[in-house]
Parts: structure tokens; sequence; C-alpha cells
């Protein structure tokens, strides 16, 4: 045969109407052909990878985010709202196809503001759980610069990959909670030339890993076992959400909004500021007047605050959410077939020895272990079927000697 002859077994065309034409054992394919072929086999490989993303990520809209949310976290709306928004984005960009444009979505990584126990940990981990990806809590503290007696930075993802059972696709697009951010701010503006352990260095090995990059993971943790193999996991499609309680930002803040409503642009003038919740006017700057270096910041990009706890948001943190600390001990007497009930004034006497003990939401479930573990050594054993606490009675309970310890605590 004439190679002008010759033709493509795809699409019939003539060998000089096409730009190249491949010979395989007894058939031909032409450039255009092959061109289309290709593009459906990409087509087919992206629709698997991500129908087994997601037929295991429980991905929401942001409004179903919240919801969901709501059903755990009390009050916190601003933050519940910018975390819906981020959790979505930051899977969205990982439930992407790989895209022509050069429009790439960068990652969503949280850091949140906030006084301990206002709940930014329980914010992790109820996203953890409607995701139904590992999660692994960090804290700051420990961590250290390689080298120095502590925890490196890559025990993180070691932490991540035992939470994951050691599945690394499922640890690779996990979250990790850093706690404690703001206690590896450097400690003065002036960065000291003398090694600085616990501050600057980790901010520096923090950085890699929230940006995306492959680290050697030691899978059991530590230097202590040399020979253990590494295991490569890729943080690229890791969320970090960091979280501290920044004492002192107040003033940075103040400190800020002063200048600015002194200066030509006040933008907030001095009468519309809440003055006792001044983290709400948080920007990145005071972050960084605060001792974390602008790369940290950046790689942090959704930044958020925390409302403190009022006496309305604890009462309700007592009832409401679904795992609530009252549900539980009604199911926990139910199971012995004994009818708990709690009065609205024992409620509210929790509620203000929390806040006069300054316990915040933590003290709550303290408190009421201290009021009620009598009756759950006693009343098993007894023929009662209902137990009604009052003011009284958890007045009575928290005056021996428990309550004592609780405000030497605080
Ligand atoms: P943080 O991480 O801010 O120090 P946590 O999330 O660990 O605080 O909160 C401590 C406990 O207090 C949680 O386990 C939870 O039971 C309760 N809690 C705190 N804030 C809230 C909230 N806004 N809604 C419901 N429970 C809360």
């Amino acid at each position: 045969m004439a190679k002008e002859d010759l033709e493509c077994s795809f699409c019939g065309r003539k060998k000089p109407e096409t730009n190249l034409l491949i010979a395989g054992l007894d058939a031909h394919i032409c450039d255009r052909c092959i061109l289309q072929a290709h593009g459906i086999v990409v087509e087919e490989a992206k629709d698997d990878s991500i129908s087994e993303l997601s037929s295991e990520l429980v991905l929401r809209k942001p409004m179903a985010i919240k919801e969901f949310l709501d059903q755990y976290v009390i009050g916190q709306e601003f933050t519940k709202k910018v975390m819906a928004v981020a959790v979505y984005n930051h899977y969205k960009r990982l439930l992407q196809p790989a895209s022509d444009d050069d429009i790439e979505i960068q990652k969503s990584n949280i850091i949140m503001v906030g006084q301990t126990g206002t709940g930014k940990t329980l914010m992790a981990k109820t996203i953890a759980k409607m995701l139904n990806v590992p999660l692994a809590i960090v804290d700051a503290t420990v961590l250290t610069e390689a080298g120095y007696v502590g925890e490196d930075v890559e025990s993180i993802l070691t932490r991540l990959l035992q939470a994951a059972d050691y599945n690394l696709e499922k640890a690779q697009r996990g979250i990790v909670f850093i706690d404690e951010i703001d206690k590896i701010a450097r400690k003065s503006d002036n960065p000291s030339i003398t090694r600085d352990v616990s501050g600057e260095g980790v901010q520096q090995a923090l950085l890699k890993l929230l940006e995306g990059t492959v680290v050697n993971v030691p899978p059991k943790g530590g230097r202590k076992h040399p020979d253990q193999k590494f295991i490569e996991v890729n943080t690229e499609n890791i969320l970090f959400i960091a979280g501290g309680a920044f004492d002192g930002i107040e003033r940075v803040i103040q400190k800020r909004l002063n200048m600015q409503a002194v200066g030509f642009s006040a933008s907030i003038s001095e009468d519309v500021i809440e003055k006792d919740n001044l983290l709400k006017y948080i920007i990145p700057k005071d972050l960084k007047d605060f001792g974390l270096i602008p790369e940290i910041i950046g790689r942090l990009p959704v930044l958020s605050y925390m409302d403190p706890l009022d006496a309305k948001t604890l009462r309700a943190i007592l009832t409401e959410p679904k795992n609530a600390i009252i549900k539980q001990y009604t199911k926990l007497f139910g199971m012995d077939d004994i009818a708990f009930s709690i009065s609205d004034e024992a409620l509210d006497y929790i509620v203000n020895k929390a806040i006069e003990y300054k316990l915040g939401a933590r003290g709550l479930r303290s408190l009421c272990e201290a009021i009620l573990t009598d009756a759950m050594y006693e009343l098993p054993d007894s023929s009662e079927t209902e137990f009604e606490v009052t003011k009284e009675y958890a007045e009575q309970k928290l005056n021996k000697s428990t309550i004592k310890k609780l405000k030497a605590v605080s």
C-alpha cells in the first residue's frame, strides 16, 4: 500500500490529512485521535480519584457546616462562619480536578485567637468529626527546633499518622490542631542574637509544614529508634488550625485602635469600639506585633477570634450541645433506671460558680462532678428511681472540701 493511502483506524483520515500517523501491529492512529484519547484517559482518572475521595469525605456547603457546628459549639458565631467557609474552600481545593488555568487555590489554614476554654479545640474536633477525617491535637509548647530537647515539629505528623491508623492517604487530608501557638511567639521584637529555642526556630520549622511539603516522618515518633523507617508525608492537603490565648494582645489592639482614632483615617470611632471584647478587632499585624513571624501569619491566612463565654453561654453549654454535660448525666443515671433532673436555679448556681472561680467552660464539668459524685456512688445501690438536683443540694455538696480544691486550681 502506498504511504499516502494509509489511514487512521479510528477516524479514517488519510495520512496526508494528519500531522502524524503512528503504526501499531495492524492499525494506525493519528495525532488528533491520540490527543482525544489522552483527554478521555485524563478525565476518567480524575473522576475516579475524586469519587474515591468524596465517598469518604463528608463535605457540606458552608451553611450546612455551620449548622453542624451549631449542634456542638455554643455561640462563637463569627468563628463558626469563618471556619465553615475556610473548611469548605479547603476541601473544594482538595477535590478540584487538576485544571488547565493557572489559578491555584491556596490553603485555608486557620488561626483562632481567644481565651482558653472558649471552644477552640472543640471547634477543630467538631470539624474533623463532620468531615470524617483524622485529627491530631498538638501543643506548640512541646515543640523545639531539631536538635534540642523536646519534640521536632515532624512529631505533629507522627500524631496525625497515628490518628489515621497509619493510613497515609487519610492522614494526608487530615486536620492538625496546634494549640498554644502564642507560646512560640518571639519573646521580644528584637530578634535575639542568642538562639531562642522555643520561639522563632520552631516557627521557622513549622513554616514548611503549613505551606505544604514532603516530610520524612518517623512513624513511631521521637529519636529513640534510629533504625525506624521514615514515612513520606505530604502536607499539601492537610488543614492546619492553630489556636492560642495570646494573653495581652488586647493591649496591642487597643494601642493600634487608639492610633487609628488619633490619625486621620479613623475608621472605627471610639464610641463604637466594644472595649470588653477587643479581640473582635484583631488583624494579622497584631499577631506580628505579638511576636509571630510574618511568614507564619501568611501561612495561616484565615484569622478569627473567640468571644469570651458569658453566663448565658455557659448556661447553654451545660444543657444544649448534642453531648451537653447534663445530657450525659441524664443518660448515665438513666442506665440505672434513675430519672435525673436538675432545677434551673441549680444550673444558674453552677454557672455562677464557674464564673466566680474563673473556671470557664472547662470548670462546668468539674463542678458537676463535685456535686454529683456522691449520688453517682450511692444511687445505683439504692431503690431510688428519681433524683432531682436543687440549688440547695448543689450548694451543700459544693461546700464540702472539693470546692476549695477547685478554687486552688484556678
Ligand atoms: P480551648 O481549646 O479554647 O481552650 P476547649 O475547646 O478545649 O477550649 O473547651 C473546653 C471544654 O469546654 C470543651 O470540651 C467543651 O465541653 C466546653 N466548651 C468550651 N467552649 C464551648 C462552646 N462555645 N460551646 C460548647 N462547649 C464549649
